[in-house]
């Protein structure tokens, strides 16, 4: 005999994603929460205020000083520990719960999503502003725009079916950016170039002209929404840049004459370094011989645009381009750590993850920093992060949406 509640338990788990491990969901609603003995970074100056207070309620910052706290609130103590704005992934493929989970725990607050199927990312954003899940909070793009579209689009939108022998004319462009608008996306994505992480293809090759992008960009632009556009190599990137995208995702072989195309018309760079480390090493998203010969020769051409741009003064930002999924070994706390070593100053590689991130995706009125009224997103790290970089990677408490979505504070030093 079949135990109803037995399958009904299973399959609601199963639709979750939810691994054991996970913890119980929070209640919806924000509690009005009191931050006390913080130090508290400002990523626009670098100052750093001690013994700061930090009153949230309501899922924003009330706040921010540094007298007691008002009584009837949940005091935390930080015992000194540094307070910075959550972390932004503006580069990611997370489409489960775990994953998502995942993202939150490692200081993510925020995540642009570069590409999902079936429109989860808008799903998981709706849940997230219901107060079903603390976060992260997810700018959202649907599918991929690139010339073989994921064939499942079609399942939902059977009407785009012609889309499926080919996004090649400007026409079927037009119909893709259409299609993902209907679902509310918040960003477009297209591929400039051809796709790294795959064997049978080359990183460097262009996929789409300036003319085919131009009209991506305007479709999009019907809806107020901008584009990211994948590119590796620098004619791709290029054609993306003169045609109006507002990031360019990677940018491995970029010219100084592209970067400096894109410093002068604000141009974002999403380098995400810290995949090309992964395709360069065993274990995580890429495990593949052939990938990681290549990943040995893009490393070091795409540090050296990193470089490049940090100097030509185009402005930088995190993405981990990871999907968050189980053996996944890349974060955006990493991805900072490497933005140092590539010569960013400690204040410039945060600004990156934080307020730089949020101008870039326009958001920068509710996040990126610590001040009243902006959403209650933020992360405590055990160490002064201008001293030690690395102490990002750690965070101890993770606060997305006024909702304590992780809390080792009991277990710092
Ligand atoms: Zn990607």
């Amino acid at each position: 005999m079949v135990r109803w509640s037995h399958v009904l338990t299973a399959l609601s788990l199963v639709a979750a994603g939810v691994s054991a491990q996970a913890p119980p969901l929070a209640p919806a609603g924000a509690e009005s929460l009191a931050l006390v003995n913080a130090n508290l970074v400002n990523v626009r100056d670098g100052k750093i205020v001690a013994n700061a207070t930090i009153v949230l309620r309501g899922g924003r910052i009330e706040t921010v000083g540094t007298g007691a706290a008002p009584s009837g609130v949940k005091v935390l103590d930080l015992k000194g520990k540094y307070v910075l704005p959550g972390l932004i992934d503006a580069h990611t493929h997370a489409d489960n719960f775990a994953a998502f989970r995942r993202a939150l725990e490692s200081g993510v607050t925020t995540v642009r999503s570069a590409g999902v199927s079936n429109y989860v990312d808008v799903g998981f954003n709706a849940l997230v502003k219901s107060g079903t899940f603390p976060g992260p909070n997810v700018v959202t793009a649907g599918y991929h725009v690139r010339p073989q579209m994921a064939q499942e689009a079609f399942l939902g939108d059977p009407a785009y079916a012609d889309l499926l022998t080919g996004v090649t004319t400007i026409d079927r462009m037009r119909r893709a950016v259409q299609m993902n608008l209907s679902h509310g996306v918040d960003w477009i994505k297209i591929l400039a170039t051809d796709r790294a992480g795959t064997a049978d293809t080359d990183p460097r090759k262009q996929v789409y002209s300036e003319e085919e992008i131009r009209a991506i960009v305007q479709e999009a632009a019907t809806r107020n929404v901008p584009v990211q556009a994948h590119a590796h190599g620098d004619e791709g990137a290029m054609a993306a840049v003169k045609a109006g995208v507002r990031s360019i995702e990677h940018g491995t072989y970029l010219s100084d004459a592209t970067l400096q195309e894109m410093k002068r018309r604000g141009t974002y760079l999403d380098p995400t370094y810290t995949t090309v480390i992964d395709l360069t090493d065993a274990g995580g998203d890429y495990d593949v011989p052939a990938l990681r010969i290549r990943g040995e020769h893009m490393l070091p051409r795409l540090r050296d645009t990193v470089v490049r741009a940090h100097k030509l003064g185009v402005m930088i930002v995190t993405g981990s381009d990871t999907g968050y999924g189980p053996a996944s070994l890349t974060r955006i706390g990493q991805e900072v750590s490497h933005f140092v070593e590539m010569g960013l100053t400690p204040l410039e590689a945060i600004q990156s993850a934080t307020i730089r991130n949020a101008e870039m995706l326009r958001l920068e009125k509710s996040i990126g920093v610590i001040e009243t009224g902006f959403e209650a997103d933020l992360i405590a790290v055990e160490k002064n992060p201008f001293d030690t970089i690395t102490t990002i990677q750690d965070p101890l408490l993770v606060i997305s949406n006024g909702r304590v979505g992780l809390d080792r504070l009991n277990f710092a030093r």
